[in-house]
């Protein structure tokens, strides 16, 4: 067993975490965060790193590089913010799956357009009445002729309202019996006729921003179905389990950094006399939340290396989400007490950290279905 990296990935890593430093420190994040800002450095940097077409081999024009570098690049972005992560991995995980079913056209944009960072990718699948229980999604793609007419709505659509950015939407094309049959995957320019996209007020998140998408009777060309009409659920599976060791990733970063971001203030703020660090209260629980981090860094790795072999990693891949988000989630409200009065000022990155880590048990699957999953993979029965 190694537990090391290559020459290669430590360097990978030291770059990812000098674009950090240079272009998107936590305070810089924060900054986006706060002023809604959408930054072209960051698109442009991470684009002019390779970063975008990092996954893909060398004859398809990328750099084939594996899960564990993509997951070194999210844990160094995720230092920043878990929206900076998120503007890389949002972008990365849509384009995987329409180069892999996509007709040559469809590769080619994602070739020419997506890997150089000149256009994003945003995912539709979540609705106003299906989040966890995605399969029973409503909006509907009717065919006519040429163009598939789309009508219904969805929710959570993340980055979908930013310029030049195509929406990978998921709609039935087919019968809701069963409900995993009759979906496609359908690639969506938001400035169809028909199609509206509305920005849904959040707690966090605002770099890419969220939204939801109204679709009256947009017509969509039938050029635009991605992968076998009516097997789109097949087609959203096929990356989730990349999806979710790649975000984890991002939530490790920012987990870790909101804990040297705390240990810090804790060598340096004095309470009777001596550095808060010292108080064994303190101490105990920062050294817990480090092993707590560790270990989802394991599982991560663990179910990057799985992946990386072309081996099962569902059961792997969901223990790896569940314990980085809610690892995010305590690294945060841990680092609200140890920065104390300071934290709870809206000027200190930790209160950023706080209100931003609270939805990472929401987003890209519960924390509850991770653990239904689990829970399937040791017999229990389990919806
Ligand atoms: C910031 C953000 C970004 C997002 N980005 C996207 C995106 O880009 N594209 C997209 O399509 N979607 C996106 N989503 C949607 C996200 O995937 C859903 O919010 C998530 O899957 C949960 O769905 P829900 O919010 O409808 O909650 P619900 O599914 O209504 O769940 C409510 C509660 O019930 C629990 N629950 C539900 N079913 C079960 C069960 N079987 N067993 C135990 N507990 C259960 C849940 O865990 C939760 O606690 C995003 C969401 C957020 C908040």
């Amino acid at each position: 067993m190694d537990f090391g990296l290559t020459d290669e990935q430590d360097m990978l890593r030291a770059t990812a975490r000098q674009f950090v430093a240079d272009v998107c420190p936590a305070e810089k994040a924060k900054q986006w965060d706060e002023e809604g800002v959408v930054p072209p450095e960051l698109f442009r940097g991470m684009a002019e790193l390779g970063w975008f077409s990092l996954p893909f081999s060398e004859e398809e024009g990328g750099d084939g590089g594996g899960p564990l570098e993509l997951i070194l690049i999210a844990e160094e972005l995720g230092r920043a913010s878990f929206d900076v992560a998120m503007c890389y991995i949002g972008v990365l995980i849509p384009g995987i799956t329409v180069f892999r079913w996509g007709t040559e056209a469809q590769r080619e944009f994602i070739r020419k357009q997506v890997m150089t960072g000149r256009h994003r990718l945003a995912v539709g699948l979540s609705e106003p009445d299906s989040g966890s229980d995605a399969a029973a999604l409503r909006t509907t793609a009717e065919d006519h002729g040429d163009h598939f007419l789309v009508r219904g709505q969805k929710a959570w659509c993340t980055g979908g309202g930013l310029p030049d950015t195509t929406i990978a939407t998921y709609v039935r094309t087919g019968s809701r019996e069963p409900k995993h049959g009759g979906i496609s995957l359908l690639l969506v320019d938001p400035s169809t006729d028909g199609v509206e996209v509305r920005r849904t007020p959040t707690l966090a998140r605002h770099i890419l921003g969220t939204n939801e998408v109204f679709f009256n009777d947009a017509l969509v060309p039938k050029e635009n179905l991605v992968g076998p009409r009516d097997e789109g659920w097949k087609v959203m599976l096929s990356n989730i389990e990349l999806e979710k060791v790649i975000i984890t990733g991002g939530y490790l970063g920012a987990a870790q950094a909101t804990l040297d971001e705390m240990l810090e203030y804790a060598r340096t703020r004095h309470a009777f006399g001596r550095p808060i660090g010292n108080f064994q209260a303190l101490a105990h629980a920062m050294a817990d939340l480090q092993t707590e981090i560790d270990s989802a860094r394991l599982l991560a790795y663990r179910a990057a290396w799985l992946l990386a072999q072309g081996k099962p990693c569902t059961r792997e891949g969901s223990m790896a989400k569940l314990k980085g988000s809610e690892t995010y989630v305590a690294a945060a409200r841990l680092g609200m007490q140890v920065c104390a009065g300071h934290g709870f000022s809206t000027e200190s990155v930790m209160s950023f950290r706080y209100r931003e880590s609270i939805v990472a048990t929401i987003s890209g699957g519960t924390s509850q279905i991770q653990r239904n999953g689990i829970a399937r993979s040791m017999g229990l029965r389990s919806y």
